[in-house]
């Protein structure tokens, strides 16, 4: 863990804003999450460098900046982040920062009345947003105007990707929203690592349970795993899912208990939770993660879904 003095340094080491480049380079942008590397990649095409902090696997809730990152975020034209506590880890960082570097929280563009609460998480915000294409709406168009208050005369560009950004977000909402709604309604129960899926079970009509709390940072207790084991075995819940960016050592555990009871139940598959797949696939796009779990979750739990998703994509290169 980096100090608050190797902060302060890493700060005082950056250059000043006046000698950022020259208005003609392409906007310099670090993002924490890849879904708000991937908007501000979107919105801005060839007029932006963007750099994203966090890459597939990576634990938003747990990440530390390092000495690079803190170099990156100085230098940078605008830092975005998610916000709503989601990178726990960076918000005192991020909050000093902002005293030096244009800086936007997209995630908590939201309005108020639409943001989920948790028992867990006491007077905070549920910040898996992204979960819901139609709630990530915000936080793109968020992203966009804080590219166009750094770069006004790139305004009509920005804009114009953002609304082809936007309707490709529409489509794969509306994809999801088709395939989740032909779930059984028995079979929707949606159980994973942690509670990312709290925005996902209230769009779509899923009940959802997650072994650890909003935060991966909280322990899973025994109770908890055993309560869940039971639930599994007494409603015959026949898959559940792990996530990309969680261990699946209590999603294991859960397994056994259920098998222990006599109940057989399969890993549904493997849920990009808060964290895309990797660079260069389909996957490791904000489209192709929302397809893919989309597509995951409806398939396991008895739909029949085109197996390649919505673009004919999951499971190969861009
Ligand atoms: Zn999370």
């Amino acid at each position: 863990m980096l100090s608050r003095r190797a902060i302060l340094a890493g700060l005082a080491a950056a250059p000043l804003m006046g000698t950022r480049a020259l208005a003609s380079a392409p906007l310099s942008v670090v993002a924490t999450t890849g879904m708000v590397a991937d908007a501000a990649r979107a919105i801005g095409g060839d007029l932006v460098e963007v750099q994203a902090l966090m890459g597939p696997g990576v634990d938003p809730h747990g990440y530390r900046q390092t000495r690079s990152d803190i170099v990156a975020m100085t230098r940078a034209d605008l830092v975005l982040w998610n916000g709503l506590y989601l990178e726990a880890q960076l918000e005192d960082f991020m909050h000093s920062l902002t005293k030096r570097v244009p800086i936007t929280a997209v995630a908590e563009a939201v309005p108020a009345d639409q943001l989920l609460h948790h028992e867990d998480y006491e007077n905070r915000s549920d910040p898996h947003i992204w979960m819901v294409p139609e709630l990530w709406t915000h936080a793109v168009t968020a992203t966009r105007d804080a590219m166009i208050a750094q770069r006004p005369e790139a305004a009509d560009a920005f804009t114009a990707n953002t609304e082809a950004y936007l309707a490709e977000i529409a489509k794969v909402g509306s994809y999801a929203r088709d395939v989740l709604a032909q779930v059984p309604e028995q079979s929707r129960v949606l159980i994973s690592a942690h509670d990312a899926f709290g925005y996902f079970g209230a769009a779509y009509g899923f009940e959802v349970k997650g072994i650890q709390g909003i935060s991966t940072e909280s322990e899973a207790g025994l109770e908890r795993i055993r309560t869940l084991v039971d639930d599994i075995v007494t409603r015959k819940i026949g898959a559940v899912f792990v996530e990309s960016s969680v261990s699946d050592r209590n999603i294991r555990a859960l397994i056994e208990g259920a098998a222990a009871q006599g109940h057989e139940v399969k890993i549904g598959g493997e849920l990009f939770s808060d964290a895309m797949g990797e660079p260069g696939t389909y996957e490791g796009t904000y489209i192709g993660m929302i397809d893919h779990n989309a597509t995951m979750i409806a398939g396991a739990l008895g739909v029949d879904v085109p197996l390649q998703g919505l673009n004919g994509k999951l499971g190969g290169k861009v």
